[in-house]
């Protein structure tokens, strides 16, 4: 276990700058917007991964161009890291198969980011919440206890 304490917006930001030559290339902004610094006892390396992979997602969504808006906010029990895009969507019926290993719709996906993503997150002990609404995008919601 490599947990110590760390500013979620840092790790965020750190994430955004990574990504940004790749999404610019396909007509892509990376938007940010923070509430308030917060800082959690996490590993950290493992934390930018969740975020590249779910940033990595709503790029390739997007075919057209468009935002990809990540916010970081805080309620009483816990700090939500929320990531949307302007991609097509998921049906409802595919939801739930997206945690699973193995599920891709891409010619070259491998499957296994969510699911990584999700088993980071509950070592962290918190929880991936997915919203989809049709031809308007989606967001993942990665909460983690404060
Ligand atoms: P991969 O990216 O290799 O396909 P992931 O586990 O990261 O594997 O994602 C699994 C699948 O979930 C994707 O192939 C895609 O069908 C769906 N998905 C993930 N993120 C999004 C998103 N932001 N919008 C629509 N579908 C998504
Ligand atoms: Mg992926």
């Amino acid at each position: 276990d490599e947990k110590s304490e760390a500013s979620v917006t840092e790790m965020v930001s750190d994430v955004i700058t990574l990504l940004k030559t790749q999404a610019n290339l396909y007509n892509i902004n990376l938007l940010f917007n923070v509430e308030e610094e917060i800082v959690i006892y996490c590993d950290r390396s493992q934390l930018k991964q969740v975020f590249i992979n779910l940033i990595k997602n709503a790029i390739e969504e997007m075919a057209d161009g468009g935002d990809v808006i990540t916010t970081i906010k805080k309620t009483e029990e816990y700090c939500i890291i929320s990531i949307k895009d302007q991609g097509p969507g998921i049906p409802k019926h595919l939801i739930h198969k997206l945690k699973e290993p193995f599920f891709t719709t891409k010619k070259n996906g491998t499957g296994l980011g969510l699911m990584i993503s999700n088993q980071i997150i509950e070592n962290h002990h918190g929880f991936l919440q997915i919203e989809s609404e049709n031809d308007k995008g989606s967001t993942f919601s990665i909460h983690l206890p404060v």
